[in-house]
């Protein structure tokens, strides 16, 4: 144990370890210099924070809070922010690698960070959190900022955290700073579209999918692992195409009806009971269950490591459309690739969110925002033209759509890593 400690760092925990595992086999298929690969398998600059605060009943609570920046050879960096009572030093630090890839793959001049604590937002009020985020941000406070390392909502978190996040920091240097957080409601510097866009690029790209494999999205049926604002979003776009969307869960469980379920009414319901099979909607089903129900598209959007080398061979989508980040383990992707699942991995479906959020700092930038339309229509052709070059270097290299999705997103670092030069 000891020796251990000694010879891997405080991250390595079996997150981090997967997300390493996919990097390496990236990088050995790039013949990637080793002293840059070096470089790219630990994080550049990781922050642990205490975060005190006053509870509602008058006691003190401590909680622990990080921000990990990966790389910001592109620019500056830009992850979300993560409350859960898993979140931990390798969490964070293997999302914020995640984030890099991802960030590079769709071509934003941005780097890759994350940032949580660890803690149950569900269990807090409001005045609570309010406190929780305003401490953390003043905790982080010499790490992030518009031009270095811009947070983002990610599991947890909304538009509200982001606007006390926004808020503080802008009470820090005296004048608001819109482009300090992205994800914030429109009214203070918010974009249009950007609640929405995570789970509308994961319907972009599924859409795509079915284009190459000959499915009808208008009469196909669709399985949701997640009702936040990932899974709610995608469920609601399909339906409204004429999907019909079998069965979706929550932390709670899930509810399952072959018809299709109405997805506003449960949408309704899920507001004032998170139980979603007591929707009547549907029938009970556990997220076991609804991980292998046979389906055309099947969108986990909720945490990692829910696909894995048990379950996989059970799991019977056409398309694997991976919502949340680092869903599936490198142990069931070798078994989903033998079984012919079309694999849409995360760092493509779900980036989405991050391209919007990117979108949400420019407008910030400039004090000059968009339409709608012309939103989604930007998203859609950064998603649409990012998805064609993974399928070209599949067929170039012969490999399978993940190490294809992150062989592009590391080679565009390791190229500006290269030009750049080590310094000093
Ligand atoms: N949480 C989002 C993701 O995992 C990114 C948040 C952001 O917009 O920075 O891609």
């Amino acid at each position: 144990m000891e020796k251990e400690r000694r010879e891997k760092p405080e991250f390595h925990t079996p997150v981090y370890e997967m997300a390493l595992r996919q990097f390496d086999i990236a990088a050995a298929r790039l013949n990637l210099d080793p002293n840059v690969a070096q470089r790219l398998r630990s994080p550049k600059r990781a922050l642990i924070v205490s975060v005190p605060i006053r509870m509602d009943d008058g006691s003190i609570r401590v909680f622990e809070g990080y921000r990990v920046q990966h790389t910001m050879v592109l620019g500056p960096a830009k992850g979300g922010t993560r409350y859960h009572p898993d979140v931990n030093l390798g969490e964070v630090s293997a999302l914020a690698m995640w984030m890099s890839w991802k960030c590079a793959l769709i071509g934003l001049p941005l780097g890759g960070s994350k940032g949580g604590i660890r803690c149950n937002p569900k269990e807090m009020s409001r005045g609570e959190l309010q406190r929780l985020t305003r401490r953390y941000t003043t905790e982080i406070f010499p790490l992030i900022g518009p031009e270095r390392d811009i947070p983002g909502p990610d599991v947890g978190t909304d538009g509200q955290t982001m606007s006390w996040l926004m808020d503080t920091y802008s009470m820090q240097v005296g004048y608001t700073v819109p482009g300090i957080a992205t994800g914030k409601p429109v009214n203070i510097g918010g974009s249009l579209g950007r609640i929405e866009a995570t789970g509308r690029g994961v319907v972009y790209t599924a859409i795509e999918a079915a284009k190459r494999l000959n499915i009808d999205l208008s009469s196909s049926t669709a399985v949701i692992q997640g009702f936040g604002n990932v899974g709610y979003v995608a469920a609601k776009i399909l339906h409204e195409m004429g999907c019909k969307v079998i069965a979706v869960s929550n932390s709670g469980g899930g509810v399952y009806n072959e018809n299709g379920l109405d997805i506003s009414r449960l949408y309704e319901f899920s507001k004032e009971n998170p139980i979603l099979s007591e929707s009547k909607l549907g029938g009970e089903i556990t997220n076991k269950e609804l991980l292998e129900l046979k389906c055309d598209i099947l969108i986990p959007a909720a945490l990692s490591a829910q696909i894995h080398e048990n379950n996989a061979k059970n799991v019977k989508c056409k398309i694997l459309a991976e919502g949340a980040n680092g869903p599936t383990t490198p142990e069931a992707d070798k078994i989903l690739s033998e079984k012919g699942v079309f694999i849409i991995p995360d760092i493509l479906a779900n980036s989405g969110g991050v391209t919007v959020s990117y979108f949400e700092w420019v407008q910030d930038l400039q004090n000059f925002f968009w339409k709608e339309k012309e939103i989604n229509e930007k998203l859609r052709d950064i998603l649409v033209s990012a998805f064609e070059s993974v399928m070209t270097l599949v067929k170039r290299e012969k490999v399978d759509h993940r190490t294809a999705a992150l062989m592009m997103g590391i080679k565009k670092i390791t190229d500006a890593m290269l030009v750049r030069g080590l310094y000093p």
